[in-house]
């Protein structure tokens, strides 16, 4: 029989290992969506003109004053910052609610609960 510790560590561990599972299952699903030929793949050429309109302003000014002083490698690097990140909130918030509208057992992987038929990673 477990001790009352023992069910609250428990119940707190398999807390944390939801925790992670979605994180993964969020971050899996961005680095999806963001692929070349994906809907949110930031050096898609509209997607790069979407994020300097809409991204980071204070970035842009700086990557343009850099390069206009030449530092073309900075400058540029600066403009792929401001591109991914626009792109990465998107795509997270995406993939927030497709997770989120998941099992929240098993995060879309496949698990008894969302589907009998599905090997059980939780039990077997
Ligand atoms: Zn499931």
């Amino acid at each position: 029989m477990l001790e009352a510790y023992e069910v609250d560590l428990n119940r707190h561990l398999a807390k944390i290992d939801r925790e992670e599972s979605r994180e993964q299952a969020i971050e899996s699903r961005m680095e999806q969506s963001m692929g070349v030929g994906e809907a949110y793949h930031p050096c898609d050429p509209l997607n790069f003109i979407e994020a300097l309109e809409e991204g980071n302003r204070a970035l842009l000014k700086t990557a343009l004053e850099l390069l206009e002083s030449g530092d073309f490698a900075t400058g540029g690097q600066l403009l792929h910052q401001i591109a991914n990140d626009h792109w990465a909130a998107i795509a997270r918030t995406d993939a927030e609610a497709d997770v989120d509208g998941d099992c929240d057992r098993c995060f879309g992987k496949g698990c008894r609960r969302c589907d009998p038929e599905e090997p059980d990673p939780f039990f077997d």
